[in-house]
């Protein structure tokens, strides 16, 4: 590299450094933000689980509500209740296998219920709604009920939402929303959900 393309290279770094250092600077509020992750790819679940371990990692409580997972084993669940996480998980299958509205209504209801004990409870840093979004697709929980809920949450307490085509109002009121796009995924060939790295 000439001295001249090192010189320039360093002025449009510095520049960035400082554009950087300003948005950081003029970023001052805290509160409790609401996150969506949504979209067709892999990766939502576990990010939501990322996030959760990097709260525990700070010494903050975190909480998880699964809809719509009871029934595989789980490697998040196995490790996470072990050392005390509040976990609540609905016990119903995946939604494609599920028949019997009545009863999956039921059980959406109830565990919103254990949802909404995590969302009033100000020692709760983070609460994990994995799956959420379905349970408003499929009307088993009130779209109206839910967002209330949110609003009401205690005001530091931070909230992520997983799932396939979030409902408008629930993006509209988050404060970061992420799709993941699916490119491929290895069970289009024919590759079955593998341990530990599909659940
Ligand atoms: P993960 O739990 O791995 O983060 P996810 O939460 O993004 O995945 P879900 O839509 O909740 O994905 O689906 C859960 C299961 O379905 C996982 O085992 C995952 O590997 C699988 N899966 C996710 N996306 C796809 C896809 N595009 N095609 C087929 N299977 C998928
Ligand atoms: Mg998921």
């Amino acid at each position: 590299m000439t001295q001249q393309s090192q010189d320039k290279h360093q002025q449009r770094q510095q520049k960035l450094k400082e554009k950087v250092d300003e948005r950081i600077a003029n970023a001052q509020d805290e509160k409790g933000l609401l996150q969506v992750i949504t979209g067709n790819g892999k990766g939502k679940t576990t990010s939501g689980f990322g996030m959760v371990i990097r709260c525990l990692g700070h010494g903050m409580k975190a909480g998880v509500v699964q809809f719509i997972k009871g029934q595989w084993d789980n490697g998040e669940r196995n490790l996470l209740a072990n050392i005390g996480v509040p976990f609540a998980v609905m016990e119903t299958g995946f939604t494609w296998e599920t028949q019997n509205k009545e009863a999956d209504t039921k059980a959406a209801q109830e565990t919103w219920q254990a949802a909404k004990v995590m969302l009033s409870d100000p020692n709760i840093d983070l609460v994990l709604l994995d799956e959420l979004t379905y349970m408003l697709s499929y009307d088993y929980l009130d779209i109206d009920d839910v967002i209330e809920t949110l609003e009401s949450r205690p005001k530091m307490q931070h909230v992520v939402v997983t799932g396939r085509g979030a409902h408008r109002r629930l993006t509209e009121l988050a404060d970061t929303v992420s799709e993941v796009r699916n490119v491929k995924h290895a069970f289009d060939s024919g590759i079955k959900a593998q341990l530990g790295f599909d659940y």
